[in-house]
């Protein structure tokens, strides 16, 4: 790792560190410092065409140092396995990489603190396409209140440290476990995001482009 692949994040302390997309050491958010046994950086590869974008780390991710492990674990990759792809093949990430306390959602104060890491990994991956996995990270990406439910699917241009990537928005994993009308939704979005990224059985074998067009 050169020097070039580090880099001072969020408040720009020393204490604030950034390797690549990783997250060396950072204790912007006293409550998250407190509750965390680890910071949890995205996983997959750091050139994936693919990202997918969750809230924060759960107690199963706490525990083991992965993005969506667990029960939404099993679902989002049994998802990407319709669309033709292994976990390994795509980027996995959160918007605030140290569990909450009581697995509450993170606070504003929290997202805008981790937003900076967010942005510097968005910027190493330069993914085709970022998946919003639920409310928060929607929110969080586009700026403004949406019902995830309904906009999901829906295919968005957003801004982040000062560029351009296009997203869709889909509900969480665990939606699906909670009401069962939520399973085809989730499968479906998965699918057209491998399609629009033109990844796993949604690209294109000619190496042509994806089918933007039904999009
Ligand atoms: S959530 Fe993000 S900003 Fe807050 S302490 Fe963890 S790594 Fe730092």
């Amino acid at each position: 790792m050169s020097d070039d692949d580090t880099a001072a994040a969020g408040d720009g302390s020393a204490a604030n560190r950034m390797e690549g997309p990783d997250v060396i050491a950072c204790e912007q958010c006293p409550e998250l410092v407190e509750s965390r046994s680890r910071i949890v950086d995205g996983v997959g590869p750091d050139d994936a065409d693919l990202l997918l974008l969750g809230e924060a780390p759960g107690a199963n991710e706490d525990e083991q140092g992965e993005p969506f492990v667990g029960r939404s674990g099993s679902i989002l990759d049994e998802a990407l396995r319709d669309a033709g792809l292994a976990r390994d093949d795509v980027r996995i990430t959160n918007c605030v990489r140290c569990r909450p306390p009581e697995n509450r959602d993170p606070h504003t104060e929290e997202l805008a603190n981790c937003r900076g890491h967010l942005e510097r990994e968005l910027a190493v991956v330069d993914p085709k396409l970022v998946v919003t996995l639920g409310k928060v990270p929607s929110e969080h990406l586009l700026d403004r209140s949406i019902a995830v439910t309904k906009a999901a699917g829906d295919v968005v241009d957003v801004r982040l440290g000062g560029r351009g990537y296009r997203a869709v928005v889909s509900v969480h994993p665990a939606a699906t476990l909670y009401d069962g009308s939520q399973r085809e939704t989730f499968f479906e979005t998965i699918a057209r995001a491998a399609e629009i990224a033109g990844v796993g059985s949604g690209g294109d074998e000619d190496g042509g482009q994806s089918s933007l067009g039904q999009f």
